[in-house]
Parts: C-alpha cells; sequence; structure tokens
C-alpha cells in the first residue's frame, strides 16, 4: 500500500478533477456527499492509513478514501492512455489524466467511500497502530492484551493496521514462528523477533513493489506451496484457517509439526 502512496502522491495532485465517475455500484459506498462534489477540486496528495489510501482535497472539505482489498488494483493514466472499458471507478483530471481503480474478480470487493474529512477521521477511527516501525515494546502490548493466534492477529487491522493475508505469511516465517501460536505465549525474544520481521519484511515488500515486482519476486512463502523453504529447503505447507489459506515452513516455523485445518464452517459445527 505504501508504495502505491507513493506512486499516485504526484500524479493525483498535479490536475484538478474535471470529472468524478463513473463507479460501479458495488463501489462507490457512500452518496452524500455526492461524488461530482468533488468536480472542480484539487487532491493535495495520497496519504495512507493502513491498508487505506485517503485523498484529501487541498481545500479541507472532501476525503476520498479508497480500499483495494485483495484484487482491487489503482493506476494513474497519463492522458492519451487508453484505459479499461470498465473501470470500477475512473476520476479524469484536468488535462486528461485520470485515476482508474479496476477490480478483476468476479465479486467486488474493494470500495470508493468520498467522505468528510471528520467521517474519515470516524472512518479511521478503530484502526490499530500502523505495522511498519511500530516497535517489540508497542507490539508486546498488542500480544499481551489477549490471546490470539499470531496469523489472525497480524491480519487484524483493529490491533495493527497495514498486514493482509500474504504478509502475515512471509513475516511470521521470517520471524520463525507458528502461525497458529497463541499471542500472549510468546517471549520477550520472540515478539523482538516478531517486530524485527514486521520491520524487514515490510520494507523488503516496499522496494520490491517500488521496483515493479510482481507476486512471485515478491513473495517467498504466500502462495509457495510444496516450493523449497528459501531457508531451509523443506516445501512450503498450506493449512486452512476459517476462510483463509496460510503458508508456512514446518521445519522453521512448526519445529516439523503439520498444522491441522481449522475451517470455519467445521468451528462452527
Ligand atoms: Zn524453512
Amino acid at each position: 500500500m505504501e508504495a502505491w502512496r507513493r506512486a499516485l502522491n504526484d500524479p493525483v495532485s498535479a490536475f484538478p478533477i474535471i470529472k468524478a465517475g463513473p463507479a460501479h455500484i458495488a463501489t462507490l459506498k457512500t452518496f452524500d456527499p455526492p461524488l461530482p462534489a468533488l468536480e472542480g477540486r484539487r487532491f493535495s496528495g495520497a496519504e495512507r492509513r493502513g491498508k487505506r489510501l485517503l485523498f484529501p482535497t487541498d481545500d479541507g472539505e472532501l476525503v476520498l478514501l479508497i480500499h483495494l482489498m485483495t484484487s482491487g488494483r489503482l493506476k494513474a493514466l497519463p492522458a492519451g492512455e487508453a484505459g479499461p472499458k470498465m473501470p470500477a471507478f475512473s476520476l479524469e483530471f484536468d488535462g486528461g489524466s485520470k485515476l482508474v481503480l479496476t477490480e478483476a474478480a468476479k465479486r467486488k470487493r474493494a470500495g470508493v467511500w468520498l467522505l468528510t474529512p471528520e467521517a474519515a477521521a470516524a472512518e479511521l477511527e478503530h484502526l490499530g497502530p500502523e505495522a511498519l516501525g511500530l516497535g517489540a515494546a508497542e507490539l508486546g502490548e498488542i500480544m499481551r492484551r489477549e490471546a490470539h493466534r499470531l496469523h489472525p492477529l497480524l491480519r487484524n487491522q483493529k490491533a495493527i493496521a497495514g498486514i493482509g493475508r500474504a504478509w502475515a505469511n512471509e513475516i511470521l516465517h521470517a520471524a520463525k514462528l507458528s502461525p497458529y501460536a497463541l499471542s500472549t505465549e510468546l517471549t520477550n525474544e520472540q515478539v523482538e523477533r516478531l517486530a524485527t520481521a514486521m520491520d524487514e519484511e515490510l520494507r523488503r515488500g516496499l522496494a520490491l513493489r517500488e521496483a515493479g515486482a510482481k507476486d512471485e519476486r515478491t513473495y517467498r512463502v504466500h502462495n509457495r506451496l510444496a516450493a523449497p523453504c528459501h531457508v531451509c529447503s523443506t516445501p512450503i505447507a498450506q493449512v486452512d484457517f476459517e476462510e483463509h489459506t496460510i503458508y508456512y515452513c514446518p521445519k522453521c516455523q512448526t519445529g516439523g509439526r503439520v498444522l491441522k485445518d481449522r475451517r470455519l464452517s467445521r468451528l462452527l459445527r
């Protein structure tokens, strides 16, 4: 997300908006203020809070909030460049450049909200502190607050903002911790390792994304079932937890143990 933010900051603030929309009915989540209220205004830049991108107008009146979820993609198109035929959301700037949101998935999950700054602040209030640069002391406090398994806890935006399931896989592997380990049972040394892994992995991802790397080059564990672990060569394993698939190395992370599926449907039975 931070790589998106950096790439979009200049193009979105270069010119005022001349046309807001169209927006897919499932993508635009708000109707008041209406989308055309953006027209004639200019963004001050791109900001980020957790996995959400924020585009405040430079008059301080409105904030466009975008959450890409898993499959949304946001692109700044220079003037004259042909965009997708059916964008989920699009803004056109004076001079002809565009900001275009596309989502390849059948089910539209990415969202766009046009909010007042007050409503945006309320929307973001429930987010936990940013993952990047969190540090071991604060991370330890979050871990000890309540007992949760590490993978879902890292992904919980109310606890820590900015980590999705892919980076939870990468971070836990780098920290040599089981995705199922209980947060309250971590030693201080393990918390330190997790804090370091969070920083190092998120920075590694950011650098690769900024260099234009695709998923295959970015992820070393996520979506790598049966590929050799880059540390110990053991084949990467997967396990279904609730509605997510977790990837891990059974040698580096679980002391050789194979984790059992815990699907939501089974848990509810
Ligand atoms: Zn390994």
